[in-house]
């Protein structure tokens, strides 16, 4: 059996960060991937444009990943959005800042941060081997002994990266393998969930499928209790609601049981409901000719006005001098305040990402070396790291490959 310095499992973000900067460093790398080739979640990203940080601080960016965020600051630190941002620079990628500090290449096209990290690869020496999907984990005495391949191949390194990604689209390679491995080498594992994906409900207005809401507010409840509010955009599903508020709630939904959970939708978050109610007396007296359907699509599109309309049993056809005060008053309370029962969450096969995975308790976050196992490191999203939309996931796995890499390399000597 060959021997090398460090094996990297997966060539997603994250293991082909760790695997250029343990080479780079000297360490000779074997980088490990199942697929025909590394970095298919990294080609869908942002669509294929690849939103691949959000220009944030350290402590910034902490807080905005939550529970976890704080365990992560040391590696943000050391390899922060800034940093990532100049490694791209620094091999040609020009880059933009688009809203909500989202970082994109200026191309549009996930393929040129891929081939960068190619080259940084092929640069320093690592030898990539894909169609290899490692199915087993050897180890003795709290160190892992050798790799076995589907083939029956074993590999053999000094030090192990495990960069397998989470579970979703599982599609693309990312399937979950890292669960069962660690959980038989002693790790305690973070139930896998699915998140960032769309939210199901109850009786979905289907008819508004396709639908999007520009700043609208979404807030989640627990019987009446709010638990947590996004205002950004929504689209209405045949099955319920996605677009960024609504995915990036649905990382706490994940988190909590599914019953008893709801939404209220708020159209106009920066108004107050009198304040409406004016601006909605204003229109209806300037319009008082034209029909209900026609005068409230002045201030919400076509379809949500008929739909709403609907709910409230008011005729669409109904004169602007018809509509009485109490049927007003009704319209702006569901202008602000729409509820939606949750019936749950879009599952593995859609969501973009996983939460859960290896217990942050047991990994060291300033080299994310194992605590249990002596020549184990771990990157990206198969820890128990999530962040929303905008970046925070790919910053994640640069951040966390970057240290693993490094650290596993200098481990070395
Ligand atoms: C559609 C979509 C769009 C997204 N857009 C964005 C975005 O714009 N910005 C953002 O920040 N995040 C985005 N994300 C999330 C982001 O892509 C992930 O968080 C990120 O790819 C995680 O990187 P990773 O290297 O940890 O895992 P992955 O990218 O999942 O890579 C893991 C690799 O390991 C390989 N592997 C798995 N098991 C084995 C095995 N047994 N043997 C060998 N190899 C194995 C897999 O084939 C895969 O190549 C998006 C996700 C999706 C699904």
């Amino acid at each position: 059996m060959k021997m090398f310095d460090i094996i990297v499992v997966g060539a997603g973000p994250a293991g082909l960060m760790a695997a250029g900067r343990a080479a780079e460093l000297g360490a000779k790398v074997l980088l490990l991937e199942k697929n025909k080739q590394p970095g298919v979640k990294l080609l869908m990203s942002g669509g294929g444009r690849c939103n691949f940080t959000n220009l944030s601080t350290a402590n910034l960016f902490a807080e905005t990943v939550g529970s976890n965020g704080k365990w992560l600051l040391s590696a943000l630190k050391y390899f922060g959005p800034q940093e990532v941002i100049d490694f791209f620079q620094e091999r040609g990628l020009t880059t933009k800042i688009e809203d909500n500090n989202r970082v994109f290449p200026d191309s549009d096209k996930a393929s040129d941060v891929l081939n960068i990290l190619l080259a940084y690869n092929h640069a320093n020496g690592v030898k990539m081997q894909v169609q290899a999907s490692v199915v087993k984990i050897i180890s003795a005495h709290n160190k892992i002994t050798h790799l076995i391949l589907k083939d029956g191949k074993k590999v053999q390194g000094k030090k192990y990266i495990i960069a397998v990604g989470g579970s979703s689209y599982p599609h693309s390679g990312s399937s979950g393998d890292a669960y069962n491995w660690l959980k038989s080498l002693g790790h305690s594992m973070i139930q896998a969930r699915p998140a960032l994906g769309q939210i199901y409900l109850k009786g979905a207005p289907y008819m508004l499928e396709g639908l999007s809401l520009e700043n609208v507010s979404l807030s989640l409840y627990k019987e009446s209790r709010l638990i947590d509010k996004e205002e950004a955009s929504i689209m209405f599903t045949a099955k319920g609601l996605s677009g960024p508020a609504a995915i990036n709630l649905s990382r706490k939904i994940s988190l909590l049981p599914n019953d008893s959970l709801s939404l209220k939708l708020d159209c106009f978050p920066n108004e107050k409901s009198d304040f409406l109610d004016k601006r909605l007396q204003k229109i209806i007296t300037a319009n008082q000719r034209l029909d209900l359907k026609n005068i409230i699509a002045h201030i919400i599109p076509k379809r949500l006005t008929d739909y709403y309309l609907g709910l409230l049993d008011i005729s669409p056809n109904k004169k602007g001098s018809e509509f009485n005060h109490s049927e007003r008053l009704a319209l702006v309370d569901l202008l602000k305040n729409k509820a939606m029962l949750i019936s749950g969450l879009a599952d593995f096969n859609e969501a973009m990402l996983t939460v859960g995975g290896v217990d942050l308790k047991e990994v060291e976050a300033k080299t994310m070396a194992s605590k249990n196992i002596s020549n184990l490191y771990f990157a990206g999203e198969c820890l128990d790291l999530d962040g929303p939309t905008g970046g925070y996931n790919l910053q994640i796995a640069w951040a966390t490959g970057y240290v693993a890499g490094e650290s596993a390399a200098e481990a070395l000597s």
